[in-house]
């Protein structure tokens, strides 16, 4: 029998829907911020990921699916969006022609994890970068744009972690600090950050084992004065428009990020309770050989916050389920339905080769809030009978008024 991979998944039904709705969230609150849409590969050089999300974060360490392609090309499935972003901001040349650019992406990201509940090895990012801005608003204006389409999407139990990670100046004192206080404890630490502990302590703050057991005594970053005004003055902005909670402990888990950084977490979520994260990422576009560009982004994974909501408790548009009794009334209810759509009613049904008791079964389990039934009498005298499936109630209307009296019930 054909089998799916596994930790990949078919996506139907109210999941669907909810991550059509998410994306029709996001692209409008997009759209009041000036940002525009960027479409790059699944596929990118192996060495992008490497060399920008980092060789000692998990991601490039274990979870890339990469291989090489008939021409022996090293190639990897792409685990995030902001390496290609910045890929095509600088091969594209945007520096010389408009260096300020606002961009957003939707699409799927490939990281070879153990699966679980919110956690699998295909899932969908939206993403946003804001590139050529170093001014606090930027980081500010990331947070709220984030914000603003969580909430045009409706979920409404989760909380915003932020903190700064420091600069260049700052970060090798911070680190050097974290080294010491980490190796008196190695034996403590699990066998990939005792790795990593020399290069990149702050990923040990942000491993799932290792984590939790530091972050209560961990040394806090001290921030160089150019850093700790900028971050005041990302928080003076966000006062009052957000409710945030700073976490010196909050580092996230790929390596080009300085300064502010973020997460919005979900409530209902257990471990999986990160719903997007992200960050500034000053260094990263010059470090792959374009210029030297500020730049603020982040990624939310579209399933998780489809179960962070749940599902959708209000009905935005009202549908109508329309059934047709015999073969007589076939045509006409076939236009009732197209007459329907045109007013923008959901319009289900159409299943006129079935009976009418399997018809109104399917209305029934269809939610739709009516089934409109058409018959011999009904063809011929121009109207319709109207069933309330909620209370079972019928009423009879002429067809030329059925819109008329939908518009009053929507
Ligand atoms: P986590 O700590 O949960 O592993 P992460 O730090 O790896 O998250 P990012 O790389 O920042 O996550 O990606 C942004 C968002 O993408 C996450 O907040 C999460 O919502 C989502 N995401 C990440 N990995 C997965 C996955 N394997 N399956 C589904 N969604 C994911
Ligand atoms: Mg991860």
């Amino acid at each position: 029998m054909a089998k799916l991979v596994r930790g990949f998944k078919d996506v139907f039904g109210q999941e669907a829907d909810a991550l059509t709705e998410l994306e029709t969230s996001a692209r409008k609150v997009f759209k009041l911020y000036g940002v525009a849409e960027l479409r790059v590969p699944t596929l990118e050089l192996k060495e992008l990921f490497v060399k920008s999300t980092g060789d000692t974060t998990d991601i490039v360490q274990k979870e890339m699916y990469a291989f090489e392609d008939a021409g022996g090309r090293q190639l990897a499935l792409r685990p995030e969006g902001t390496p290609g972003a910045a890929r095509a901001y600088i091969e594209n040349n945007f520096a010389n022609t408009d260096p300020v650019k606002k961009f957003f992406y939707i699409g799927n990201m490939f990281r070879a994890e153990r699966p679980q509940a919110g956690r699998y090895r295909e899932f969908e990012q939206i993403g946003a970068e804001l590139i050529g801005s170093a001014a606090p608003a930027a980081d500010a204006e990331a947070i709220l744009l984030l914000k603003d389409i969580v909430k045009d999407f409706g979920i409404t139990n989760y909380k915003v972690k932020i903190n700064s990670l420091g600069c260049k100046e700052c970060r090798p004192v911070y680190k050097k600090e974290l080294i010491a206080h980490l190796s008196a404890a190695k034996a403590e630490l699990c066998e990939k950050c005792r790795e990593r502990l020399q290069r990149n302590p702050l990923r040990v703050l942000d491993c799932k084992i290792c984590g939790p057991k530091f972050t209560q005594s961990a040394p806090k970053q001290k921030l160089c004065p150019a850093c700790a005004e900028h971050y005041e003055e990302v928080k003076t902005l966000l006062r009052g428009k957000i409710d945030f909670e700073e976490d010196t402990t909050l580092v996230r888990g790929l390596d080009y990020y300085t300064r502010t950084v973020f997460e919005f977490q979900a409530g209902s979520l257990g471990a999986q309770n990160a719903i997007a994260g992200g960050g500034r990422y000053d260094g990263l576009i010059q470090s792959m050989g374009g210029p030297d560009m500020p730049a603020v982004g982040w990624a939310m994974g579209a399933e998780r916050a489809g179960i962070a909501r749940g599902e959708k408790p209000a009905k935005k548009y009202l549908k109508i389920y329309v059934v047709s009794m015999d073969k007589t009334a076939n045509e006409a209810a076939f236009n009732v339905m197209q007459t329907l759509r045109t007013a923008e009613f959901v319009t289900l049904g159409g299943l006129f080769d079935k009976n009418l008791k399997a018809q109104m079964k399917q209305a029934d389990k269809s939610g739709a809030g009516y089934a409109v039934i058409l018959g011999e009498n009904e063809a011929k005298g121009n109207y319709v009978t109207i069933k309330n499936l909620e209370t079972g109630a019928q009423e009879e209307c002429p067809q030329k008024e059925l819109l008329n009296l939908f518009k009053l019930k929507r």
